[in-house]
């Protein structure tokens, strides 16, 4: 018996976790009390990854697809050299834009993916580049790359020293924070309360923080950037401003001033359902306090004013002095970060558009609502090779009928993936990574946006099955395979030369603690490692709290967090400011031109009442992730999750009881759900959680199958677009709801067959 210490890779909040093992055979996956960020906290997900790594239906071996449409086990090289024998004359055929790649959520999770999927798309030389962040936290980002210059340079809440906590659209307790990662919030969220603090939370839904919140307030779908816009408001009119630490660096006050004019809370109250004199009294009490955080997630960015939503949250923080202060919105400092500075770019958006509605790019992607009609439009550069990474748009994405039929007309899909889902089943050819066990971790990403700064790498808990190649591996194949190598190329090779350009890029940025050193000394320093672990190495080495190989030899590196499997915790956030600012400016943007033309539509918005109908929105649970851990059965009992919540007085003017079916339907489609009558849903506003709909032919997914469930994104709008950052509206989704009986509008059957 051995006990394996790594960390939880399947969501945020980087969970230390102790795998029992018998030799090859995991026993039991427990917390790890040691861990120094988690110290002893998991959820029910984390403890699934004993079942995930057993579960019979995970791929293992490469699939290729027959002309009767079953896939049959292959050889890696017969893989591979299948994808080659199709990939490359269509290439040559239909040019490099005929290929698309989709980069699924759990991408971020993994350090191979983030980097090696990039060498394929550079590989690949298309434009037509998405992934979920269109479904998920874009307008966050771009709203932080307008304001503080970098897409990554996102405040995070200092939750451990807070003292008063607003969080608008976002269920910490089920997510285990979202752009906040911090194991164990509702241990977190308890201590503000215990020091005599105070949890606010916004949302549609009495979720289950909010359900600990001293106080809940329900606000209409699509109507926070309302809110914040009269926060914003009152702040500013009362003269409560305080920038502090920000004074130094914030440009755009008066601007902001006259823009944020005609969202006073009197004009706001009718559309957001928010009281005037509540909304006064909430900017007085962030003024106040002096340790204050906004935070906003999902449901304030996918929805219809995402970005001016996202940008407003910190503006508030900004002008009520809380940016960069303890217990406020602060900047990490992660061990693989790169300073910031003067003399920033202004953020890569708008470089290029979409083929079929012109829509713009957004840090290299186009919106994922538009993937389905670049499949599905005839004419040059039209998608015809599709590369999906851990993904699984066929549930994840917006009008999913559509995009399902859009799937089927591909001349070659390959997806490196675990599962034959909603979307691989449509693949040629299944690429399948490692298990989780299997593979090494680190979160280089994800400590990015971490209340604390630590890091924590794991190696692999067991070993790969014979013949099995790593992820990056695999992606680099691919990349070869792309760039006209063949399905034989120099693997090793290429990940030299990623290596020597990682190292190149460090001497030669003068910010860099190796600047000016000679690139061939330090890579001589990474010998003997490979892949991700190289890579980590060098980023760590060069990082700002790194050993500038050798040069501090009390820093950190790869060979350090080896030796501390707990992790190492490099303390709790600091201020930064200047040093994070990247913009060209150097100053924090209070008022980008680009997010205050998004605001003639909000001022639009003021006149908005409720008229009768419905609006949908999400919701999540701790036990799912997504539409992928539906098939482990640890996570899949209990009671159903996949309901209409709906409330009482809704329920009984539509005739819906407890229990029963309804159907539901909107622009794109319909479905039906099982009813849950409930008061945790404000009036006006039903729930369904996205991710389900396991019941269609052709997966392997046999746990989930049991509890279906149905697919919210049949309803979801693919021409429902936030428009700044091209995301889908997911929250606030118009819809029709009746009893099941009531006939499905054609397109339903589609989208559920
Ligand atoms: S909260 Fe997230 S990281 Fe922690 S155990 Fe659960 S799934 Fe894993």
């Amino acid at each position: 018996m051995s006990t394996a210490i790594r960390t939880c890779p399947l969501c945020e909040a980087t969970c230390g976790l102790a795998v029992e093992l018998d030799g090859a055979r995991v026993v039991a996956v427990r917390p790890d009390a040691e861990d120094v960020f988690s110290k002893g906290f998991i959820c029910p997900k984390g403890v699934s990854m004993k079942e995930l790594h057993e579960d019979p239906d995970r791929v293992r071996v490469p699939l290729i697809k027959q002309a009767d449409g079953t896939f049959v086990e292959a050889t890696w090289d017969e893989a591979f050299a299948e994808i080659d024998r199709r990939l490359t004359p269509l290439l040559e055929q239909h040019g490099r834009q005929a290929a698309g790649v989709y980069l699924g959520n759990p991408s971020a999770h993994h350090i191979s993916a983030i980097i090696y999927s990039r060498v394929l798309i550079k590989a690949l030389g298309t434009k037509n580049v998405f992934s979920a962040s269109t479904v998920d936290q874009m307008p966050k980002q771009l709203a932080a790359a307008h304001m503080f210059g970098s897409e990554v340079t996102v405040p995070i809440p200092d939750v451990d020293r807070t003292d008063l906590f607003l969080i608008l659209g976002a269920n910490p307790l089920a997510s285990n924070g979202s752009l906040m990662t911090a194991p164990g919030m509702r241990h977190r969220l308890q201590a503000i309360q215990e020091r005599g603090g105070k949890v606010i939370v916004v949302d549609p839904r009495r979720s289950r923080t909010a359900q600990v919140a001293d106080e809940h307030l329900f606000i209409r779908p699509g109507t926070d950037a309302l809110l914040l816009a009269a926060l914003v408001h009152t702040v500013l009119e009362e003269g409560l401003t305080t920038l502090g630490r920000a004074e130094q660096h914030a440009a755009g006050l008066d601007e902001l001033r006259a823009a944020m004019t005609p969202f006073s809370p009197d004009a706001v109250t009718g559309a957001t359902g928010i009281d005037a004199a509540r909304i006064r009294e909430l900017a007085r009490e962030l003024a106040r306090t002096p340790r204050a955080a906004v935070y906003g997630r999902i449901g304030t960015t996918t929805q219809r004013f995402g970005t001016v939503a996202s940008w407003l949250v910190d503006v508030l923080t900004t002008i009520t002095g809380h940016l960069d202060t303890e217990g406020g919105g602060m900047f990490t400092l992660p061990a693989t970060g790169v300073p910031g500075g003067p003399g920033g770019k202004p953020p890569k958006v708008g470089r290029w558009a979409s083929r079929v509605r012109g829509l713009p790019e957004t840090f290299g992607e186009l919106p994922a609502a538009t993937l389905a009609e670049e499949i599905d439009t005839p004419g040059d550069d039209q998608i015809r090779a599709l590369f999906t990474i851990a993904g699984n748009p066929a549930a994840s994405l917006p009008n999913s009928g559509r995009l399902t039929a859009a799937l089927e007309q591909l001349d070659l899909m390959v997806s490196v993936d675990i599962y034959v889902n909603e979307t691989t089943r449509h693949a040629d050819v299944i690429l399948p990574a490692p298990s989780a066990m299997e593979k090494l971790h680190y979160d280089l990403a994800l400590y990015g946006f971490a209340v604390r700064n630590v890091a924590n790498f794991s190696p692999p808990s067991l070993p790969r099955p014979e013949g099995m190649p790593d992820e990056w591996e695999t992606l680099l194949r691919l990349a070869l395979i792309a760039g006209g190598q063949g399905p034989d190329g120099d693997i090793d090779a290429l990940d030299a030369f990623l290596a020597s350009q990682t190292v190149q890029r460090q001497v030669g940025d003068p910010r860099s603690p190796v600047h000016g050193r000679d690139p061939e000394e330090l890579l001589a320093q990474l010998a003997g490692r490979r892949g991700p672990e190289r890579m980590l190495d060098a980023m760590l080495r060069g990082g700002p709290y790194g050993d500038a190989y050798g040069a501090k030899p009390d820093g950190l590196s790869l060979e350090v967090l080896e030796a501390n499997p707990h992790g190492v915790d490099l303390g709790p956030l600091q201020p930064r400011l200047a040093d994070a600012l990247k913009t060209p400016s150097g100053k924090i943007e209070l008022a980008p031109p680009a997010l205050l033309g998004g605001l003639p539509a909000l001022e639009a918005a003021l006149d908005e009442r409720p008229n009768g109908g419905l609006l949908l929105v999400g919701r999540r649970h701790l036990r799912s992730n997504n539409s992928w851990m539906h098939n482990l059965p640890v996570l899949a009992r209990g009671p159903e999750r996949c309901t209409l919540q709906v409330h009482p007085r809704d329920a009984d003017r539509l005739a819906l009881t407890d229990g029963g079916q309804a159907s539901i339907r909107s622009r794109t489609g319909a479905v039906t759900a099982p009813v849950e009558v409930t008061e945790d849903v404000m009036p006006g506003v039903v729930s369904l959680p996205h991710g389900w709909g396991h019941d269609v032919d052709g997966t392997q997914l046999r746990v989930a199958a049991q509890r279906p469930g149905t697919n919210s994104n049949v309803l979801a709008d693919e021409e429902l677009l936030e428009p700044l950052s091209g995301t889908a509206v997911l929250n606030g989704i118009p819809v029709e709801v009746g009893p099941a009986a009531v006939p499905e509008v054609a397109g339903a059957a589609a989208a559920d067959a």
